[in-house]
């Protein structure tokens, strides 16, 4: 299995450092207002990547920080007087939901930096005594020049990071293109540290809260938008490598934009669109299906159209899988020039996907499949065996880059009234008292209940 690796510059052979399991770690949203679009696009991404990790047997520990001390948090704060981890709890919440709607499978850990400032205080403590830190009136900061690798991710070189900072000087640096890992003073919400009340900076929180959920090894994977590659990622790995002594990450990967005209889409830039807004007017996987046409490090252009055509594909995707399930799993008649060529679909759809995750690839695999099978079934004597192992694998795939239906919620209550009708009927039938099963039935589907009889009893699902 191969990976673009931002690090190394290259596609290389992936092995994570324990066998069998991946450490990742993914930049987590800055809550101070709602989810946009590009928010989507990064984390539908990394999902879709770690969703093939889990098909590929690793365990996966994922690790997706929150944070929630932040300058637009503070200035938001400011403006409605809520208090910053309020605002940003709801924000958060709100994120996660649609997440969820999105098919994101949940990280195994959120850390908030509100929560992690001792860890984040010792880090800094460490980087102090290794000698790639000092204390000024306005804070604490990281001597870029004291860490020689400084630029190994981004490829800048200190002069032009020098010359880019000479705007904005801050006569307590002694250089200006150091970067504060506490930042001194008042402000909307402080702690106390050794170097008196204040916040951290940015940058520390990923690198400390990184390194706490590891147990202090180093990760496999760091993942997080192409914009983040400089100056954030470039710090993290300075901070974490300058206190620990050790490599922090092995792979890192960025991801491409989502852009509007060629712009990034951001809040700053006004240019977004409300993630909660879209799903409204279309199902959630018509969202995962768009970005999935793109590789996951492209820039993907919004289209209104190309999400709404990805609706209709996903439809004739689930159509599919709908339509092969009522079909039987044997007789027809063999045909080895059909089953030579799904298993060559087959084969291809891994084979691109071990290929750094090539989705729009894969998905031509499947299309491949569909295709065929469509075209199978349209015989008289259908090679029924080959649709259905064809229509398993395809099954594989579709939870591979995450494309289900979406769950509709159901009240508790409704649930259990549900399922003693169901039983209530099962009761009838089996005193042989037909019209009431019947009228229960009724009254099932009155209330958009779907019965299935299988082998193993009755099963149900909402219309
Ligand atoms: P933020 O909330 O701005 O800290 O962003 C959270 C994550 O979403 C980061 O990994 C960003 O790089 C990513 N992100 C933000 N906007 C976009 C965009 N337009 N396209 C792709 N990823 C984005
Ligand atoms: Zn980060």
């Amino acid at each position: 299995m191969k990976i673009y690796n931002s690090l190394s510059r290259q596609t290389d052979e992936f092995e994570p450092i324990e066998k069998g399991k991946v450490y990742m770690y993914v930049c987590g949203l800055t809550p101070y207002d709602h989810a946009h679009l590009g928010h989507a696009r990064t984390y539908i991404s990394m999902d879709t990547i770690k969703r093939y990790f889990l098909h590929k047997k690793f365990e996966v520990l994922h690790i997706q920080n929150i944070t929630d001390i932040e300058d637009k948090i503070f200035n938001r704060s400011k403006e409605t007087g809520k208090s910053p981890l309020e605002l940003s709890e709801k924000f958060q919440g709100e994120a996660m939901e649609e997440f969820d709607r999105l098919n994101i499978l949940p990280a195994d850990h959120y850390p908030k930096v509100s929560e992690h400032i001792p860890e984040i205080i010792e880090m800094i403590k460490k980087l102090i005594e290794n000698g790639h830190a000092y204390e000024t009136k306005t804070g604490v900061y990281y001597s870029v020049s004291s860490f020689s690798e400084y630029g190994k991710l981004s490829g800048q070189k200190l002069e032009e990071m020098e010359h880019g900072c000479r705007l904005k000087v801050d006569e307590t640096k002694k250089d200006p293109a150091d970067f504060a890992l506490w930042k001194k003073g008042p402000d909307v919400l402080t702690f106390d540290s050794p170097w008196g009340e204040g916040r951290p900076g940015w940058h520390i929180e990923c690198s400390a809260m990184g390194m706490k959920y590891t147990n202090g090894r180093t990760l496999d994977i760091h993942g997080g938008g192409r914009d983040l590659m400089f100056p954030h990622h470039e710090n993290e790995i300075a901070q974490a490598e300058g206190a620990l002594n050790q490599k922090f990450v092995k792979c890192w990967m960025h991801t491409g934009f989502l852009t509007v005209k060629g712009e990034k889409m951001s809040k700053s830039l006004g240019n977004f669109i409300i993630l909660k807004d879209l799903l409204e007017k279309y199902p959630p996987y018509a969202l995962r299906l768009f970005f999935l046409h793109s590789h996951y490090r492209s820039p993907v252009n919004y289209s209104e159209e190309n999400i709404s055509s990805a609706q209709t594909t996903a439809e004739r995707m689930f159509n599919f899988i709908e339509h092969a399930d009522e079909l039987p799993v044997s007789g027809g008649t063999e045909n080895t020039e059909l089953r030579k060529k799904l298993h060559g679909e087959v084969d291809g759809f891994y084979k691109v996907m071990d290929n750094d995750f090539d989705t729009p690839n894969a998905l031509s695999h499947m299309f491949g499949i569909m295709t065929e099978c469509f075209s199978e079934m349209r015989k008289e004597q259908p090679d029924y065996p080959a649709i259905a192992e064809a229509k398993e694998d395809f099954k594989k795939m579709m939870w591979i880059l995450g494309l289900e239906k979406e769950k509709k919620k159901i009240d508790p209550e409704k649930e259990k009234e549900i399922d003693s009708l169901v039983q209530d009927r099962e009761n009838a039938r089996k005193e042989k008292n037909f019209k009431l099963a019947d009228e229960i039935r009724d009254k099932l589907s009155e209330m958009g209940v779907i019965l299935e009889d299988t082998d193993k009893g009755p099963r149900w699902k909402l219309k």
